[in-house]
């Protein structure tokens, strides 16, 4: 059996509804189980009514015409959804007179509603394609998660549990991305973007023979194709190097995607719903070739980076000091994502800085602590791209050639990924300038060549 995800834009967009469908009636000898994403924007809207009491009544309002409108354009019978829209109205309704915020989880089950109309309206299409199918909650299928709404994480007893309920096929099933329940039956997200996620946990529970994330770019590319305009789709990457990507690059896939394929060596492949015959980005545990004389697969980029610096002396010969450092990120949630230390100090990147100014007010009991923000992180992903001799000089001799400052370099530990920080308003054309340098432009620049030459 293999896993079809179809994100936002492939189920969300009318004719990509059609393709998607499609696509799956065309596989049903592959015995499909398929994944789906609200609808494009749906989420979106669906925060807004949580946050913002004001807005409620309009985007109560919106979310009906939207998949009502949704049905008949896509000629899917709006009786499909008519309970669960039902059901959204008395949800939307038990809100009407509350001034708060909704949040915990209230906030994951307005939010689930997305998910849950647009499973009903897949299954609906395909059974009019004749290609009977069901629409599935994944928590009632089994997708067990604790109970950290807005980010839950899913229990081990999830896998026997979806393998149980999904056993019966057909109908194809058409299981709800992005929520779960915890065990007493409470509806969880596992945070945006997480339906990937989803796709990944039901593929490795079934043991799918291949898990395939349709989205709207043809895979994962060589870099962000607004900067990059020769950018273009690695054929073949390894886990370890979609991994980098996913984390720091394009919102192709989220990061947490790969763990459960990556568990049980199941291929994921990267696909593009609006033009299908792309051969997309197939992920194994095998690096593909590279076109790069430096191995190198992508340049990918993560903005408004924060950097924070503990100097202390007492560093200097003790034990213990990294360690507590951590321990206080730790405490306060912070995710760390570059580290550099010198004999006395210690440099850390941060992403999501929410939670930063308790722990720098620790910090500071430690030692000296700066805070720079509006940096980069630039990592140049490629399996054995950091081992490359001359790699390092080359890519740095580069940047300092059109006067691009880097502030932090990290290699050491790992084998596919080589990262530096920059300022944010010099990333744009250090990945530009990198991937033409790096040899990534090459295909491209061959074929313009030869286009100007005629
Ligand atoms: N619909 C959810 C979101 O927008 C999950 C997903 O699309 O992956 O975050
Ligand atoms: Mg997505």
């Amino acid at each position: 059996m293999i896993v079809m995800k179809f994100g936002g834009t492939s189920v969300g967009v009318p004719g990509n509804f059609d393709r998607a469908s499609r696509l799956v009636a065309a596989r049903t000898a592959l015995d499909p189980v398929v994944v789906v994403s609200a609808l494009a924007g749906v989420t979106n809207l669906l925060a807004d009514f949580c946050r913002d009491a004001r807005a409620r009544p309009e985007v109560a309002g919106r979310m009906i015409e939207r998949h009502e409108s949704f049905a008949i354009e896509t000629a899917v019978p709006v009786a499909a959804i008519r309970a669960l829209l039902d059901a959204w109205v008395a949800e939307a309704g038990a809100w009407a007179d509350r001034p708060e915020p909704i949040t915990g989880a209230d906030r994951d089950r307005v939010l689930s509603f997305g998910e849950r109309l647009s499973a009903a309206l897949f299954a609906a299409g395909l059974t009019a394609l004749g290609a009977e199918a069901r629409a599935v909650h994944a928590g009632e299928a089994g997708l067990v998660t604790d109970d950290r709404f807005g980010a839950a994480h899913p229990l081990p007893e999830s896998f026997a549990r979806v393998k149980d309920s999904l056993l019966r096929r057909p109908p194809i099933p058409v299981v709800t991305g992005f929520i779960g329940a915890t065990l007493d039956g409470r509806v969880t997200t596992l945070g945006r973007g997480g339906s990937d996620y989803s796709a990944a946990l039901i593929g490795a529970a079934l043991e799918a023979e291949e898990i395939q994330i349709w989205t709207d770019t043809s895979g994962l590319l060589s870099a962000d194709p607004r900067l990059v305009p020769e950018a273009r789709a690695v054929p073949a990457l390894s886990f370890a190097e979609a991994s980098e990507l996913a984390y720091f690059g394009a919102h192709v896939l989220h990061p947490k995607t790969l763990l459960p394929a990556m568990e049980r060596d199941i291929p994921v492949r990267v696909l593009n719903t609006a033009r299908p015959d792309d051969p997309g980005s197939l992920i194994t545990p095998v690096s593909g070739p590279s076109d790069s004389p430096w191995h190198v697969k992508s340049i990918a980029c993560k903005k408004r980076i924060t950097a924070v610096t503990i100097v202390s002396t007492r560093m200097l010969l003790a034990h213990g000091f990294l360690a507590r450092v951590f321990e206080v990120f730790g405490r306060h949630h912070v995710v760390v994502d570059l580290v550099t230390t010198s004999e006395v100090s210690i440099s850390v990147t941060v992403d999501d800085t929410s939670r930063l100014e308790a722990a720098i007010a620790e910090l500071e009991g430690i030692g000296r602590v700066e805070v720079r923000e509006g940096l980069a992180v630039v990592a140049v992903v490629g399996e054995g791209a950091p081992q490359k001799i001359g790699l390092a000089g080359h890519l740095f001799t580069l940047l300092g050639g059109v006067g691009i400052a880097v502030e932090m370099i990290s290699q050491g530990a790992s084998r596919v990924n080589l990262s530096f920080v920059v300022r944010d308003e010099d990333a744009d054309r250090a990945v530009r300038l990198l991937h033409r340098g790096l040899g990534l432009d090459v295909e491209v620049s061959v074929e313009k060549a030869s286009r100007a030459m005629r």
